[in-house]
């Protein structure tokens, strides 16, 4: 391609949402209704609010033992929808490099619910673990996010991934059993998980949402 035509390209979609009449394109529909439904925010409270009774109910269960909580990051507690919002203006869509620049800009914002839910948590003698594909190298850009947003404390655990091998499977493995990264703090009572995909989940059993894992709805990207 020659420099012309590419900055043609680039032009292009740049201003792809953009219509002859100078009226912006509509979001589509699935990242306008996390942007701006009302259900969506209910929904998210209601999950959150609900999970405060199950967490209490699971600490009475587990007394004695050293407990955790372990909630995903995004689209569980941090809301991304800004970056998807500018991926679409652009005409583009995800890519590791773009999504790495998002990151380190720490301007997303908190899925609603969740800082309530993680000020409940404070009061109770839970540990907090993040457990996200977000890479390790961004650690600090992302504890610095949620430092921002009001919902990190020092003591938090984090386990981000170091590689493309570095599964959540291997990850929650190190949480219950006090290996690997865990085994300076030991093993850990999971009293809930909280996620937005399958994945972020230790089993798919029907029972166990609503009870110790709580989903979150995500419908703008996902292994579907
Ligand atoms: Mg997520």
């Amino acid at each position: 391609m020659n420099g012309l035509s590419f900055c043609c390209l680039t032009f292009l979609l740049a201003f792809s949402s953009l219509h002859l009449d100078g009226q912006v394109d509509k979001l589509p529909n699935d990242v306008r209704w996390v942007r701006e439904s009302d259900e969506y925010a209910h929904l998210c409270r209601q999950t959150f609010r609900l999970a405060q009774d199950a967490v209490r109910e699971q600490i009475k269960n587990a007394s004695g033992k050293k407990m955790a909580v372990v909630m995903d990051l995004d689209e569980t507690v941090m809301d991304n929808s800004l970056y998807q919002v500018e991926r679409h203006r652009q005409g583009l869509g995800f890519t590791q490099e773009s999504w790495s620049k998002w990151v380190k800009r720490q301007e997303a914002g908190l899925v609603p619910g969740a800082k309530s839910f993680i000020d409940f948590l404070r009061k109770q003698p839970i540990r907090l673990i993040f457990l996200s594909n977000r890479m390790n190298e961004n650690l600090a850009p992302t504890k610095s996010n949620l430092k921002k947003l009001g919902v990190l404390r020092t003591d938090d655990l984090f386990l981000l991934r170091v590689d493309k091998q570095d599964t959540k499977i291997i990850r929650r493995a190190e949480i219950t059993g006090g290996k690997g990264r865990m085994k300076k703090t030991g093993p850990f009572v999971v009293v809930a998980y909280f996620g937005d995909s399958s994945g972020d989940f230790p089993s798919s059993a029907k029972e166990a949402f609503g009870e110790a894992h709580f989903m979150l709805p995500n419908p703008m990207y996902g292994k579907w």
